[in-house]
């Protein structure tokens, strides 16, 4: 799932990979993947830097890792525990460990470490700015924290996804917790099989949260969202 056109000036685009939280995102200048698992190394083309939330299983794949970072050459940033389980996968000048609040840079695109509220070892979320300061917010399978509130408040995001299934005790209550204290422009339901759990997600926005609108994506399927006038 390569995506072969550029986004317009201060817009991304986006596909969601797989029932989890796999994220294929481009800006104009930079393509990053997040958390890559079901899928071939041979469809993420032109990858310039793999993203690693935690080191479960549907987040975690070091042999596709190292089949993407050979083929790109990319870097890979990732929590601690998974960059620990990365260290013979990756040539060591490639791979950066973080954990929240420290900024990595991929060119001009920022990457800055947040919580995350999941049960794994070192778990992170991460806050992508694009080089014309599109902001999108990739919350991993975490559940929702107080801190979200402020971070919504400071960041202005353009995007959350929302982990709304499958996670240890998420819900489309739980992800839409999430966007409630975010305040994106635009909510985003994932890490989950089920349709009906993102529609489930979808009118609880409607009915709650005015100034945020839900898109409801289809896997493998390119979406382009520009930043808030
Ligand atoms: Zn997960």
């Amino acid at each position: 799932m390569s995506i072969q056109k550029i986004p317009e000036k201060n817009s991304i685009l986006f596909v969601w990979l797989n029932n989890y939280a796999g994220i294929l995102l481009k800006t104009p200048s930079k393509t990053l993947v997040i958390d890559p698992v079901d899928v071939k190394a041979k469809n993420l083309q032109n990858i310039d830097a793999i993203l690693i939330t935690h080191e479960h299983y549907d987040h975690l794949d070091p042999p596709l890792i190292t089949e993407i970072q050979k083929a790109t050459g990319c870097i890979v940033i990732a929590d601690v525990a998974s960059a620990k389980k990365l260290q013979l996968a990756v040539p060591k000048e490639k791979l950066q460990a973080i954990k929240p609040e420290m900024e990595a840079k991929v060119g001009e695109v920022s990457v800055k470490a947040e919580k995350s509220n999941h049960p794994a070892q070192a778990p992170v979320t991460y806050i992508i700015t694009s080089e014309d300061q599109v902001k999108i917010y990739h919350t991993s399978d975490s559940l929702p924290f107080p801190e979200l509130a402020k971070m919504g408040q400071k960041e202005n995001f353009d995007v959350v996804f929302c982990t709304v299934g499958i996670a240890p005790s998420s819900t489309p209550q739980t992800g839409f917790e999430i966007a409630r204290l975010t305040k994106p422009q635009i909510a985003v339901p994932y890490h989950t099989a089920t349709a009906a759990s993102q529609k489930e997600f979808a009118e609880l926005i409607k009915m709650e949260l005015h100034r945020t609108a839900c898109l409801i994506p289809e896997q493998n399927k390119i979406y382009q969202i520009s930043k808030r006038k």
